[in-house]
């Protein structure tokens, strides 16, 4: 068998501190902001000269979070709820041989500040830390391909979920002045349905919580609508 050993060119600094409400690709909540910092072998301006052109580029990652808890040959797409199984390369589960992924997300910008090079993006699906492997610009005359079809992914996942803030979460909301667009964000999270599929078939009302930047954020589903009871500092 071949090996090879490779090396991160930088890692993601992430709003989502944990798997859980991560959406499932990138660019169904546009406030998810994030920075790629350079590694320090990767950290010259010379690498992203020209860059700055590109309005998307590809990470290549490693789902480092669980590489080491190997694949199968099938999963349970959440797509189809969670009920039915597909071959791993006929999806885009976290499980699979070498644990790469890849997203097509905004750059920003570029950032060189105190001497480190970083790129600012949005949009982002990746866990804080995330090693990322490679990074290429986005060709939309080439990697868009408008007559593609995409069988049981055909469509982009929408969800009937609403969401409602409590009074005192949205007073914390409002202290939030260097979070501007904190509101937004926590709702397009939730607007996702971030529930495993088996959790989506209850009728009963159940809570949970979630950890974005460093706030704790807790709230309870019953139907189709989110309640977010309230934030804290963590
Ligand atoms: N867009 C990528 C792809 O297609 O390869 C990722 C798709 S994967 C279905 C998205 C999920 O990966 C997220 O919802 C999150 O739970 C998980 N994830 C993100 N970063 C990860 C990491 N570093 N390690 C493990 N899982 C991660």
């Amino acid at each position: 068998m071949s090996e090879y050993q490779l090396t991160a060119v930088g890692h993601i600094h992430s709003p989502y501190k944990q798997k859980f409400a991560i959406p499932r690709q990138p660019r169904l909540v546009p406030e998810a902001k994030a920075k790629l910092v350079f590694t320090a072998d990767f950290n010259r301006e010379e690498f992203v000269r020209g860059l700055d052109e590109f309005s998307h580029i590809w990470l290549l990652f490693r789902f480092h979070e669980t590489a080491d808890k190997g694949y199968s040959a099938m999963v349970r797409p959440p797509r189809l709820g969670g009920n039915e199984r597909k071959g791993v390369f006929a999806t885009r589960a976290t499980f699979r041989p070498n644990a790469i992924g890849m997203s097509a997300v905004k750059l920003e910008g570029i950032e060189y500040k105190n001497g480190q090079l970083s790129l600012l993006l949005s949009g982002i699906d990746l866990l804080d830390g995330t090693p990322i492997l490679d990074i290429k610009p986005y060709l939309p005359y080439s990697d868009a391909m408008h007559e593609a079809s995409a069988g049981f992914a055909d469509t982009r996942p929408e969800t009937d979920m609403s969401v409602e803030f409590s009074e005192e979460s949205l007073a914390f909301i409002a202290k939030q002045t260097d979070y501007p667009e904190l509101k937004a964000f926590i709702s397009n999270v939730l607007k996702q349905d971030p529930r495993p599929a088996y959790k989506k078939q209850r009728e009963s009302t159940q809570s949970y919580g979630m950890t974005l930047y460093d706030f704790n954020i807790r709230w309870f589903v019953t139907g189709d609508h989110n309640t977010v009871t309230s934030i804290e500092k963590c």
